[in-house]
């Protein structure tokens, strides 16, 4: 389910064991991994080693890793780069002809792999499609979304979809969730529109186990427009000496942190939220890259031009934005979940890797490697599959699309006063009181607001639950990281 890289590198790999059926919601291109910019992290330059990636990895993660999985990934990384190389990816390379790796915030080392730049999802994207309709074993339904999951005698047996409007059942020997995340629960979000975190309340509502749902990443610097997703504006661009200003032109992180606009991003995010609430908007200035911001960043300036702005010369208005999923489905170093012949993998799954907060690049990673494994583990798998004829089931007639959008954007406004960079106990109570309110207005045909509204209640849970500040998620009525907490992962 689900055509990021988590779903089609699964689908290829897998194909070598038997029949794959690709299941998405909208095209095959439609996911969060066609929109990464950055790269993907992999110890593979002269200087760099997996155990200072796992070092790295584990100090973003606030002692809340899992240690076996962040091994796994680390050391596995660089022959999942390799391979997609040899699959067709055009990574950027140096005049040597070696990737040419790049630097980003908490990596101690070059390793970022990326490809036109700043167009490295849509690369992986193009290589891992091209793999897929190369393969004759692997089917692809478009504009097809998963309902439920068919459960019988204690297993996954395949899916329930709306297949352009028509119910579809299907059964299978294994079945695989990568569908993603759920940024689309925050009213500002970089995450496609079909990031509505289905994968996690459908498999909530098979009471399969989830955990770390408390841990959401806010990227600090999306562009401050009135559109969704948000265009992001990348760190890179503090990096090369732009500055915040608040609405009364005041650089206010100098105040706030030693690194200034450089402080790690939850830090930065927070800063931003506060700020709006106090004075109003705010700018990131990047005046004084003045016409070298056009040479140095294109697509960026691409992106600002098309909405009136020229970078180097006026303000550019930023806002944190909802960014990365850390939680999901609790899965184990093959994938499988509590139910079996059910996997997940990619930002839906929760492997540990991420801990409290994601080091960046290393999601991409997590998709390519742990599908990987999914796909090895697939061939393992017995025949359970017992043709049947399909259980007759309907998919819910359309919903009043106006009432719909009402219920979403209550859902997102919600999420993002409450239950996003800066959560309290009352605010978190009344968070979960009125998406309960939510709840039982929405119609049957509300379907993927359904999964919006069971997804933000598991993260607005988590987040009341979990009375400390770690990582990704911060408490100001518990401010600080308690020790009793520590190591300590909350399960649903
Ligand atoms: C703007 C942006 C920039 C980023 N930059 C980077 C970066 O530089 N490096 C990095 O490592 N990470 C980056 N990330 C994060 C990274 O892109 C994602 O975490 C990763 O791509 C997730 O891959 P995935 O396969 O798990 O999910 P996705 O790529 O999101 O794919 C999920 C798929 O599931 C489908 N789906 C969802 N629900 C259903 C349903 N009910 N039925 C059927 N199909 C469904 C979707 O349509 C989609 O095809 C970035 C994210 C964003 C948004």
């Amino acid at each position: 389910m689900g055509s990021g890289v988590a779903g089609l590198h699964t689908a290829w790999r897998a194909s070598t064991h038997g029949e794959v059926l690709i299941l998405t919601k909208r095209t095959l291109f439609d996911s969060a991994t066609a929109y990464a910019q950055g790269g993907i992290a992999a110890a593979l330059g002269a200087g760099d080693s997996p155990d200072l990636h796992r070092k790295d990895t584990l100090a973003a993660g606030a002692a809340l890793c899992d240690t076996e999985a962040v091994e796994v990934l680390v050391e596995e990384g660089p022959a999942r780069i390799r391979e997609l190389q040899l699959a067709g990816a055009r990574f950027d390379l140096g005049t040597d002809g070696r990737l040419k790796l790049g630097k980003e915030a908490a990596h101690s080392r070059r390793r970022i792999v990326h490809a036109q730049g700043d167009r490295t999802g849509a690369e992986v994207a193009r290589t891992l499609v091209d793999r897929v309709h190369a393969s004759r074993r692997v089917s692809v339904l478009e504009h097809a979304r998963v309902l439920e999951l068919i459960v019988e005698r204690g297993r996954c047996a395949g899916v329930r979809a709306s297949v352009l409007g028509q119910p579809v059942e299907i059964r299978a020997d294994a079945t695989v969730l990568a569908t993603g995340g759920c940024g689309q629960v925050y009213r500002y979000t970089t995450n496609p529109v079909v990031a509505t975190g289905d994968g996690f309340a459908i498999a909530h509502r098979a009471d399969v186990t989830l955990a770390d749902m408390e841990f959401v990443q806010f990227h600090p610097t999306a562009l401050d427009t009135p559109e969704n997703p948000l265009a992001l504006v990348s760190e890179a661009v503090r990096g090369e000496g732009a500055v915040l200003r608040n609405a009364e032109g005041e650089r206010f992180m100098v105040k706030r942190h030693k690194l200034a606009e450089l402080a790690p991003r939850d830090v930065v995010a927070r800063a931003i939220f506060n700020e709006q609430k106090r004075t109003g908007r705010v700018w990131l200035d990047a005046r004084s890259l003045g016409k070298n911001f056009a040479t140095r960043f294109p697509g960026i300036t691409a992106l600002c031009r098309a909405r009136g702005i020229e970078p180097g010369e006026q303000l550019i208005p930023v806002t944190p934005a909802a960014h990365y999923m850390m939680g999901g489905i609790v899965t184990d170093l093959s994938g499988r979940t509590s139910l079996a012949d059910l996997f997940a993998c990619g930002e839906v799954a929760c492997t540990g890797v991420h801990g409290a907060n994601r080091l960046a690049s290393n999601s991409l990673l997590e998709g390519l490697v742990f599908a990987e494994r999914v796909a090895r583990e697939m061939g393992q798998a017995g025949r359970h599959a017992v043709p049947r004829r399909p259980r007759p089931f309907d998919v819910p007639p359309l919903a009043d699309r106006g009432a719909a959008q009402v219920a979403a954007d209550a859902i997102r406004a919600l999420m993002w006063d409450a239950a996003g960079i800066d959560r309290n106990s009352r605010g978190l109570r009344a968070c979960t009181r009125q998406l309960a309110e939510i709840g039982e207005r929405l119609t049957g045909g509300m379907t993927e607001e359904r999964n919006m509204c069971d997804t933000a209640m598991l993260i607005a849970g988590a987040a009341l639950a979990r009375r400390e500040s770690r990582g990704g998620h911060y408490r100001s009525d518990f401010p600080r990281a308690k020790g009793e907490w520590r190591g300590k992962r909350l399960e649903w």
